[in-house]
């Protein structure tokens, strides 16, 4: 058990949350933080961000379930998790859907091969 944030292992209990979960503060960065940050059902840290990182660039859920083979409310309760721990002034829709990056790329792509062809 390590905190999320700064990743010191100089955590202490910091009671119970509304669902009966132990909450933890970092002693180092008095980072508040639940136990169920831990891997659980099996599945390891890597698998989960895996999971996630689909989830904000905008895959559903069901989506996710038949790629990775993980069942949806699995990837929910996952999402929720990581809400908790997250700032407040986190907004998913600050990242870049996959479209998007890719009409970028297109346009700079396009950009460089012009100015190429102009200079020849
Ligand atoms: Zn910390």
């Amino acid at each position: 058990m390590q905190c999320p944030e700064c990743k010191s292992k100089h955590i202490r209990k910091n009671g119970k949350n509304r669902q009966g979960k132990q909450n933890y503060i970092c002693v180092n960065c008095e980072r508040q933080f639940i136990e169920n940050y831990e891997p659980h059902l099996g599945y390891s840290n890597e698998f989960k961000r895996e999971c996630l990182k689909m989830y904000v660039n905008g895959m559903g859920l069901r989506a996710i379930e038949r790629v990775k083979g993980v069942h949806h409310t699995t990837v929910i309760t996952w999402v929720r998790e990581v809400g908790e721990l997250l700032p407040d002034t986190y907004e998913p829709e600050a990242i870049p859907q996959v479209g998007e990056l890719d009409e970028l790329e297109t346009f700079i792509g396009h950009k460089k091969t012009r100015f190429g062809s102009g200079r020849q």
